[in-house]
């Protein structure tokens, strides 16, 4: 799993409880491993060629966690979809962010 920091002080996420500031993290936690399970069924899922499935997980993985992961199987069933406009404007909000 990618590094993942506590949305209150940005100090590292090691337990289900901020080292730093104490604040509650199990929910942080719970969302970051659904955002995880998300793109490894859409990235499955476009490999079985269901490519209206595979862009829904995708962009729900995408909502829950900005991941690099979620968001390229998400251009891809975009592409496998022929929505290349879609793909594209994904594209470049990833290319142009800073
Ligand atoms: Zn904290």
């Amino acid at each position: 799993m990618s590094e993942i920091r506590c949305p209150a002080c940005r100090a590292l996420v090691r337990s289900a409880a901020c080292g730093r500031c104490g604040a509650d993290l199990t929910d942080v936690i719970r969302a970051v491993s659904w955002a995880s399970r998300l793109t490894e069924e859409a990235r499955m899922i476009f490999l079985r060629g269901d490519f209206d499935t595979s862009a829904a997980l995708a962009r729900a993985a995408w909502m829950l966690r900005k991941t690099d992961a979620a968001r390229s199987v998400w251009i891809l069933a975009l592409l496998a979809q022929g929505r290349g406009a879609d793909a594209l404007k994904l594209w470049v909000e990833k290319n142009t962010s800073p």
